[in-house]
């Protein structure tokens, strides 16, 4: 018997490990619930709550398939290794198979369980799936992995020009094996049921999340390039949970937008191009995790900016957080995030940029915010996406460069029409007093004055990394 490890790959479409397991024989699938984990990694409610939603999807694409799904519980990683050799020896599992995953803890996880499974004569089988090419398989000529994205891209595309990956088949059903598939919980202690306004907004399944691929691939794909920096428009894909939780697969949306561009990766309509680098950052990101395990470890990438001053400011904090700094795009962005567990990624870097630069608060604050908040939390994407804006990362913004929230405001969102959707109470203003509207107005529809100066904080924070030692 064969055992399929789901993790962040709830599909059953495209997926190597349930394929591979499936044509060596018959195949059994465990997901576990791990609460004190997904703790510890600060995952959202609204994450594990869609990961709960797709998995019961998933139980029922399963069972057309005859492949029972047990759910079982290792508190938190340590406990992994037991669970899965007590499985297997119930089960007289021969080889478990696994998709990779690549964070520090991850990879400590799956080596134990490896180890211990190895013990038992358990063949523990990794496979290559979340990501277009495994992490160390595309290096610079010193053979180190890549910083910079324009240089790791260039290599990607090449390869991809040789041999684009194919995608998967589903799995040809097997026959029944006699083992009851468990219930899925409805929810997990410590992870609150998000509203039903949100659960909407993110149906769950393979399914759903194709349909989604398939209309933004029709319908705005061809100008996404045009699009995709005005948060009040449908212009991104918004699949980032999809891809984050696996109920999608990058191949899967490569395809897609090879489709509507005559099979085309870096020419032909730029909308699909500039798609198809965004894939290239997802994948960037991943790449660093493996290659520079210290962004992990909640360190800077450029450690030099370790010694920025950062500042202890609660109340600024706050204020950020709940959406009332004073500054219209950036209370509507964190209200987005906070209804929708979603945020717009031009506004992410707005906020994110807000935060460590203007309020000069550790961008570590906002990661852990975030991920607090995201139904897509990725630790590669979100820390690769905080340490841009905070220029402490690889290929970061320069430290000199600052967005001002009300000029990004005005050119990316010149009506208001996002501003006045998250924040009703500005419904009446026009679209010049909106971006940073005058006192009265701020009186009369009862919101706050800016907490922070612009001209003053943006000094603030080229002084402290202007003051920064060098480089080591
Ligand atoms: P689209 O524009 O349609 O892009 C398609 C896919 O490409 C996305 O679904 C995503 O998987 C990937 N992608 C796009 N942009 C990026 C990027 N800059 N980095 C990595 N992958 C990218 N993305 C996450 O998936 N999870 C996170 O936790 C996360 N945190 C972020 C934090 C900050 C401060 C910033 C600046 C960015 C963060 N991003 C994160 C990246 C990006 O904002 C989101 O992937 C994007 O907004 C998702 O929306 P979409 O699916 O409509 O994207």
């Amino acid at each position: 018997m064969q055992l399929i490890w789901f993790r962040n790959d709830l599909r059953v479409h495209d997926n190597t490990a349930l394929l591979t397991a499936m044509q060596e024989g018959p195949t059994l699938a465990l997901f576990l619930l791990s609460p004190g984990q997904w703790r510890t990694h600060d995952d959202a409610s609204a994450k594990v709550d869609f990961q709960l939603r797709n998995l019961r999807v998933l139980a029922d694409e399963l069972e057309q398939l005859n492949v029972p799904l047990l759910v079982r519980t290792a508190d938190t990683w340590d406990g992994a290794p037991t669970v899965l050799t007590e499985l297997c020896r119930e089960h007289r599992i021969r080889g478990v198979h696994v998709n990779e995953e690549y964070g520090v803890n991850e990879t400590a996880r799956d080596r134990s369980v490896a180890r211990q499974l190895a013990e038992q004569k358990v063949g523990f089988n990794p496979h290559l799936d979340q990501l277009l090419f495994r992490p160390g398989t595309l290096l610079t000529r010193a053979g180190s992995y890549f910083k910079v994205f324009s240089q790791f891209r260039k290599a990607c595309l090449q390869q991809l020009s040789l041999a684009p990956p194919r995608c998967l088949p589903l799995p040809q059903p097997q026959k029944p094996i006699g083992i009851h598939s468990d219930p899925i919980p409805a929810s997990v202690t410590g992870f609150a049921t998000p509203d039903e306004t949100l659960r909407a907004h993110w149906p769950a399944g393979e399914q759903a999340a194709r349909q989604r691929l398939q209309l933004f691939a029709d319908d705005h794909l061809h100008e996404y390039d045009e699009q995709r920096d005005l948060p009040a428009e449908p212009g991104t894909s918004q699949l980032s949970p999809y891809l984050t939780t696996g109920v999608l697969s990058p191949r899967q949306c490569l395809h897609a937008a090879l489709m509507i561009n005559q099979g085309e990766l870096d020419s032909g309509n730029t909308g699909v191009t500039t798609w198809i680098n965004e894939l290239l950052w997802r994948e960037f990101y991943k790449h660093i995790l493996v290659g520079y395990p210290r962004v992990s470890r909640h360190r800077a990438f450029r450690s030099h900016t370790e010694a920025v001053p950062w500042r202890d400011a609660p109340e600024e904090l706050l204020a950020w957080q709940q959406g009332r700094t004073g500054f219209p795009l950036i209370d509507a962005a964190m209200r987005q995030l906070l209804a929708t567990g979603w945020m717009h990624n031009r506004l992410r870097m707005v906020v994110a940029m807000f935060l460590s630069k203007n309020l000069l608060i550790d961008w570590r604050q906002g990661e852990r915010f975030f991920m607090q908040h995201l139904i897509d939390g990725d630790l590669a994407a979100n820390n690769g996406g905080w340490q841009w804006s905070s220029s402490t990362g690889t290929d970061a913004v320069p430290w000199f460069r600052l967005f001002n929230p009300i000029t990004q405001s005005q050119r990316f969102d010149p009506q208001g029409r996002f501003i006045k959707h998250w924040l009703p109470e500005l419904g009446e203003l026009d679209r010049r007093d909106i971006h940073d509207p005058s006192p009265i107005s701020r009186a009369i529809c009862g919101y706050p004055a800016p907490i922070i100066d612009l001209a003053d904080s943006r000094a603030r924070a080229l002084a402290a990394f202007r003051n920064l030692p060098p480089p080591g």
